[in-house]
């Protein structure tokens, strides 16, 4: 067989990327509070997950520096959480997340990706049936690609389809598992998680899994998410959260029931085999945690302003089906989307392109994130030039 240059292939791959105007290259960035200065332009940083701008709130850090000494800024844990990796403060957050959520048991982890490669694996079995949103995130599906369970994809929010799914399917099962994110991380729009609440009621042996990694922090009285906002709370059997965006830390939870907890302890291979989240790291989660429970003020504003931004958007009819923060505005082809989002950028608006394998080919978008510290008049400025696209 004749062998090819060994990075032949390689080169190949990336000049397709690039001819289709899908190639990525880390962003060069410096970071100053809620602005980003990117090739010698400061802007206001509409693409991070910092909804509540908790990361850009040196108040909030300058007070949490104030409770650390040497002893207590712990920056590794050494080992996995099995071994010697295990410090008082993360049973504390699981415990003050169990009791937050009126459940019997939480399981922090690194982070979210580790959450859905690590939980659905070790809860879905060759036995259980998943049932996944069609618009779920990579992280959901690449758990569910590690797993041994057989998964279908249901259209996106479309309870009808997946109701056909559970007829059809459900009775040959031990189990069935449905999957679905609470805000979708790249339409912005919300799944209807009280109706799927009730389709897991008529269908027993259903469990009902939710990502609500854009929704913690934001919604529901004490920002618990979507699944508090619409008082479902203990009809989610997998409830995950993150800590890396509204929370403004790193790390995610799941809220579950404590054979739930148990078995991910014993079977979820990004817990086991990972070192734990270092204790100053946690300590800092908990810290914000304590006080995002009482930010109404941050995310009744966070709402307004995307009200704002939905409204006009409505006025000049561009689609728009997002209902929250999230804002895409789509756009696609690629590098139609790479152009508007450098017209936003000279405007001073750090917004970016979402273009294919994060998004299905032929819908790459803008992606704004919008944050409760936006003033008025940027909100305004914003509004202005979105129109002028
Ligand atoms: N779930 C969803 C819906 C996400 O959007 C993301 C990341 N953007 C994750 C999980 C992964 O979370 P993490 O960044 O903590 O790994």
């Amino acid at each position: 067989m004749t062998k090819e240059n060994d990075y032949e292939y390689m080169r190949r791959t990336l000049e397709r990327l690039a001819a289709e105007g899908n190639l990525r290259r880390i962003p060069r960035l410096t970071h100053d509070g809620r602005h980003v200065t990117a090739e010698g332009r400061r802007m206001l940083n509409l693409s991070s997950n910092d909804y509540l701008g908790l990361a850009a709130d040196t108040d909030l850090r300058s007070e949490f520096l104030g409770t650390l000494t040497p002893e207590t800024f712990i920056p590794s844990s050494s080992s996995s959480r099995l071994l010697t990796g295990n410090f008082p403060v993360h049973d504390e957050l699981e415990a003050e997340l169990a009791r937050l959520y009126g459940r019997e048991a939480a399981l922090v982890t690194g982070c979210g990706y580790h959450a859905n490669t690590g939980i659905l694996p070790a809860v879905a079995d060759a036995d259980t049936l998943v049932l996944a949103d069609k618009l779920v995130h990579a992280s959901l599906i690449d758990g569910l690609k590690l797993g041994t369970a057989r998964y279908l994809r249901y259209r996106h929010n479309d309870l009808n389809h997946l109701e056909r799914m559970l007829h059809e399917y459900a009775p040959t099962r031990k189990r069935t598992l449905i999957v679905t994110e609470s805000i979708f991380s790249m339409d912005g729009d919300e799944a209807p998680l009280g109706q799927l609440a009730a389709l897991k009621r008529r269908y027993p042996g259903t469990l009902l899994y939710v990502d609500e990694a854009h929704a913690f922090g934001l919604r529901g009285k004490r920002g618990l998410g979507c699944a508090e906002e619409q008082g479902v709370i203990p009809d989610i059997d997998f409830l995950v959260g993150t800590f890396g965006k509204a929370a403004a830390s790193e790390g995610a939870f799941v809220v579950c029931g404590r054979t739930a907890r148990e078995l991910l302890v014993n079977r979820m291979r990004p817990f086991i085999f990972t070192t734990a989240l270092p204790p100053v790291s946690v300590a800092w989660t908990l810290f914000v945690l304590r006080r995002l429970v009482r930010m109404e003020r941050r995310r009744k504003r966070l709402a307004t302003l995307s009200d704002r931004v939905h409204q006009a958007l409505h006025a000049r009819e561009v689609p728009d089906l997002s209902s929250s923060h999230i804002i895409p505005i789509l756009v696609g082809e690629s590098s139609e989307a790479v152009l508007k989002a450098g017209a936003l950028q000279r405007h001073g608006f750090y917004v970016l392109p979402v273009r294919p394998p994060t998004v299905p080919v032929g819908t790459s978008r803008l992606r704004l994130s919008l944050r409760a510290d936006l003033t008025d008049e940027e909100t305004a400025s914003l509004i202005k030039h979105l129109q002028d696209l």
